[in-house]
């Protein structure tokens, strides 16, 4: 097995990882357990985010690393919330709140009748920090946004994130069937496909 680095501390995200890339070989560790502090993400693009964050955490502990960022694009917003999307009714000093974020992408989205918007998930891993040629990969989850809320599961703006092919909101969807068509799992089956051309002999 390949031990590797997740530039994370969430637990359902180390669940979901590991569980995907142990078909690769790859042991995930979070980087809390090796003692790594959060990096910061001051980047307005999620890529620039995640090598960012897989960079400091490789550089720290001399780890391959793995590190993802993520959140909702909508269309007629110009893609915001974007890489804001955990913090987008935030002011200094406010709590983050999922419930605030909803109410102000409500509020933002009033006037517009293009209700398009898709979450976006990139990875970026790393060999070594200084690794010349990362591994990127993107998944994106097409959807449209909704002006009332519908569903309890989830998380985020999952209750207002309406799947046209399905009928229903990411937070009516089962758990499972989530995290098998998440723009996370999209992700995640790319990055995977790009592993086994890296760790051949593990299959
Ligand atoms: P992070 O990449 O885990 O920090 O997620 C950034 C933010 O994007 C979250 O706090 C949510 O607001 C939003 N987001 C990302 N993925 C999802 C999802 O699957 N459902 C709902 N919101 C999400």
């Amino acid at each position: 097995m390949t031990r590797v680095v997740l530039a994370s501390n969430n637990p359902g995200k180390l669940k979901e990882f590991s569980a995907s890339l142990a078909a690769a070989g790859i042991d995930m560790v979070p980087q809390g357990a090796l003692g790594v502090p959060e990096a910061e993400e001051p980047f307005g693009t999620f890529v620039e985010n995640a090598l960012a964050k897989a960079r400091h955490a490789s550089r720290l502990t001399g780890l391959p690393a793995l590190a993802d960022d993520s959140g909702l694009c909508v269309h007629a917003l110009g893609g915001a919330p974007g890489v804001h999307s955990a913090r987008y009714a935030q002011g200094p000093g406010d709590a983050r709140s999922d419930t605030a974020n909803n109410a102000r992408l409500v509020a933002d989205m009033t006037r517009h009748a293009d209700r398009r918007g898709c979450y976006v998930a990139v990875l970026v891993y790393l060999r070594s920090a200084d690794d010349p040629r990362p591994i990127v990969v993107e998944g994106v989850w097409d959807g449209e946004v909704l002006d009332h809320p519908q569903g309890g599961n989830g998380f985020g703006y999952d209750p207002y994130f309406y799947l046209p092919d399905l009928g229903m909101t990411a937070a009516e969807l089962p758990l499972a069937q989530k995290n098998l068509l998440s723009h996370r799992a999209r992700a995640l089956r790319a990055l995977l496909q790009a592993l086994r051309s890296e760790y051949p002999a593990q299959h």
